[in-house]
């Protein structure tokens, strides 16, 4: 079978992996870039392309 690389719902991720194929950032959320989308709310940009969706990864993510 073959090995899961991202986390299913409610599992504990221990690194993030960027959603642009081209990018695949990997890291943790305190590397993400903080950016202020609406007034007050922020939410994490990654730092190699600036995308707002990440994918869970069950390993450690590759630094
Ligand atoms: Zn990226």
């Amino acid at each position: 079978m073959p090995k899961r690389k991202y986390t299913r719902m409610k599992e504990q991720p221990k690194g993030y992996e960027c959603c642009n194929k081209k990018c695949k950032w990997q890291g943790q959320i305190a590397d993400q870039v903080p950016v202020e989308v609406v007034n007050g709310f922020f939410d994490h940009a990654c730092p190699k392309c600036g995308k707002f969706e990440f994918y869970g990864l069950i390993e450690n993510p590759i630094k």
